[in-house]
This record gives C-alpha cells, structure tokens and sequence, in this order.
C-alpha cells in the first residue's frame, strides 16, 4: 500500500525542499540553502511525570511552512523529511531506549474524514519503518472536541478530559513512543500519556515542532 502511494506522489510531484518549496534532489533530505539554516536546537517538554517530548525544531520559520504544509496545504511527501529529522532527535534523546511500538495521537472519525488522513500516523508510520519498530494503533479518539490551538491555556486542559481511550486491552506493560506534529502546551499528550499509563505503559513522546 505504502509503495504504491510513493510512487504516485513520485509520478506526480518532483522532489521538492519540505521547507521552501524549491525543486530539489530526490536523495536529499532538503535544499542546500535551507540545509545551511537548519540548526536543530531540540526542544524538551515534561508531558507528565518521567514522560518528556522531545521535538526537532521551534514552531516558526521554515519549520512551521513545513509542517503547515503538510497538514493544511496537501503537501503529503513533507512527511519524508520532517520524520527523518524527528527520527535524529529521537535517536539523540531516546539513546538506546527500545520502544515496545510507534504509535501517534489519533483523531477522531469525523477529524479523520474531514481531512482525509490523520499527519501524526503518517510521521509515525515513517518513524516506525526506520526504526524498524512496529507500528501500533494504541489510542483511540471517541468523541469530538474543539481543536486545541482555538482555545486559550486554561481551557485546553479541559477539552481534552475524556476524549481518549486505549484502542485494545491488550495496550499494557509496553514501552510506546507517541508521535504528535505540534506540541503547544502539551495538554493532548498529556491526557493521552495518562491514559497510556493507566494501563501501565510507558510513554515516550516525539513531536516535530514546538511553539514558543
Ligand atoms: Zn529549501
């Protein structure tokens, strides 16, 4: 399935910088200017007790224009190069950790549908084949809330409180890394950690930008 949707994104599109757009080498990850701008400054954000998210690059810039990009504006093939990036902060961060599963925060039917993929899987689907670590759907979205990023601070806690659940009951005892595509306040990673942890797993969290 996977290969045969590459090579129509291949058929269709050349090879563009997921940053700034220009055509590019198929086999480099960006364009040589955006390359030489690119400082990976990671960002770490405590989700919840011993449970961290670690993120490649700051939401703004070229950063922020890629991963828009990719899940408003249907530039899909992004995905290639922002999972690898968060593929090295994770390798930086995570160290030897090995994860049980690659799994990402879910959206629900109706979000699914109206956008016709959930970002977070595809970077996660990614992750997952380069770590060589299976891929799990763990989390479930069982109720429709407001998107975060509408909402201010105090109120972000709240619209995330039971829209969660584990997808099976045999999600225990594992070691899971949590794939989102923007961590803000890190309210949703931190209700999904918490439900994750419920079933005693262990969480690790990834996310590809972080605002400021
Ligand atoms: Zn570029």
């Amino acid at each position: 399935m996977n290969r045969i949707f590459n090579f129509i994104i291949n058929l269709f599109y050349p090879s563009r910088c997921a940053f700034c757009n220009k055509i590019t080498d198929k086999e480099k990850v960006c364009c040589e200017e955006c390359n030489s701008k690119i400082n990976g400054v990671k960002s770490i954000t405590t989700v919840l007790n011993n449970t961290f998210c670690v993120s490649p690059f700051p939401y703004c810039s070229i950063y922020r224009d890629a991963i828009i990009n990719f899940k408003f504006n249907g530039k899909i093939q992004n995905a290639e190069t922002l999972s690898l990036y968060m593929l090295k902060a994770i390798r930086e961060y995570y160290n030897d950790d090995k994860f049980d599963y690659v799994t990402a925060v879910p959206l629900s039917k109706n979000q699914r549908i109206e956008r016709g993929f959930n970002q977070s899987e595809i970077l996660a689907r990614k992750i997952s084949e380069y770590l060589n670590i299976p891929y799990k759907e763990c989390l479930v979205k069982i109720k429709d809330n407001e998107p975060q990023h509408s909402l201010n601070s105090n109120l972000r806690k709240q619209n995330v409180k039971g829209v969660y659940k584990t997808a099976n009951q045999d999600i225990t005892n594992l070691r899971i890394l949590l794939i989102d595509d923007i961590v803000t306040t890190g309210c949703t990673l931190e209700e999904c950690t918490r439900i994750l942890k419920k079933s005693k797993n262990q969480v690790m969290c990834c996310a590809f930008c972080k605002t400021q």
